[in-house]
């Protein structure tokens, strides 16, 4: 648990700004490399000061000042940054890692959150570190007490992308029904209606408060989850992923196999039999029970495909 102070909100029962600042109410959860990252800066800066105290870290500007880091350092790190996962893509050989050049040019710090809201939004269960990292960040930004007392800069980037993200996805499912795929699980019906609207998102400039008027509008939302192979018509009253207290969003890096918001599509369908075979080319390899485990995953998820061709319904058939 990382705690820290905030300043700018900080304020007494009274109102009264607090200019030593005060703890904030709710920690983020970290992950050990992020812990281990901290612990490295907490070596390089003097006892008592900012994790990113300008006058320990912006070595190339003279002279001395108070408080962290200003955003020139911050932009040239961010080109650091780009440059240090350039040369560790081409000396592991893994050109697809490489960062293009940036036709808007250099990156900086708005566009750097952005791309943090993108991954939020979009990446439940990419890379596992990352994706326990932003599902940390999206329940401890959106879901947890910062959302009801303020709401700005990356609580509003988060939403917007994920939006974005969900109008995508809906785009995808009307075109694949329109031509003449089939969905199934308990949500499918709804899906099928939900996929109707998707003019609604191209029609629609995704602000701030229109994301928050989407979001809060179930039969809108469609969220993808490719990791469970699935899409998420999210409905709080039959969400299986929130143990703790209802949400805004579903957790789809904590997905229930049986929730009743469950859609499969037949691009899904292909994917769990891929999968399968790809389980059961490893269980060749794992003797004893590793190997038994595997087969059986495998052919949990062929009986997943096989209850999508069994029961899927097409437009066609819904409108019937
Ligand atoms: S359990 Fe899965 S399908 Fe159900 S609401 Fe959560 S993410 Fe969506």
């Amino acid at each position: 648990m990382i705690r820290s102070n905030e300043y700018k909100t900080a304020t007494d029962e009274h109102g009264n700004h607090q200019s030593a600042g005060v703890e904030r109410d709710v920690p983020w959860v970290a992950i050990t490399p992020v812990v281990n990252a901290i612990r490295v800066v907490e070596r390089m800066v003097p006892d008592g000061q900012l994790l990113f105290d300008h006058d320990s870290h912006d070595l190339h500007t003279t002279g001395s000042d108070t408080g962290s880091l200003k955003l020139d350092a911050l932009r040239a790190r961010i080109e650091d940054f780009v440059a240090w996962a350039n040369t560790e893509a081409a000396t592991h050989g893994l050109p697809n890692e490489t960062i293009p050049p940036d036709p808007n040019g250099k990156i900086g710090t708005a566009r750097f959150r952005r791309s943090l809201a993108w991954h939020i939004a979009r990446r439940p269960n990419g890379l596992v570190a990352l994706a326990i990292q932003y599902g940390h960040l999206r329940t401890t930004f959106v879901a947890g007490g910062y959302a009801s007392r303020s709401r700005d800069g990356i609580h509003d980037l988060i939403d917007i992308e994920t939006v974005r993200a969900v109008a995508d996805t809906v785009a995808d499912l009307h075109d694949d029904l329109g031509a003449g795929g089939g969905v199934s699980g308990p949500a499918a019906r709804r899906a099928i209606k939900a996929a109707a609207t998707a003019p609604r998102f191209a029609g629609t400039v995704i602000t701030a408060t229109t994301a928050r008027r989407l979001i809060a509008n179930e039969d809108a939302m469609i969220y993808d989850n490719p990791h469970a192979l699935l899409l998420c018509h999210y409905k709080r009253a039959t969400a299986l992923c929130h143990r703790d207290g209802v949400k805004d969003t579903p957790r789809v890096d904590h997905c229930v196999p049986g929730c009743g918001n469950v859609i499969r599509t037949d691009q899904h369908a292909l994917q769990l039999r891929e999968r399968a075979t790809a389980l059961d080319t490893r269980a060749a390899r794992v003797p004893g029970p590793l190997g038994e485990r595997l087969r059986a995953n495998a052919d949990k998820l062929r009986g997943y495909a096989d209850a999508h061709d069994r029961t899927r319904i097409t437009l066609t058939e819904d409108a019937g």
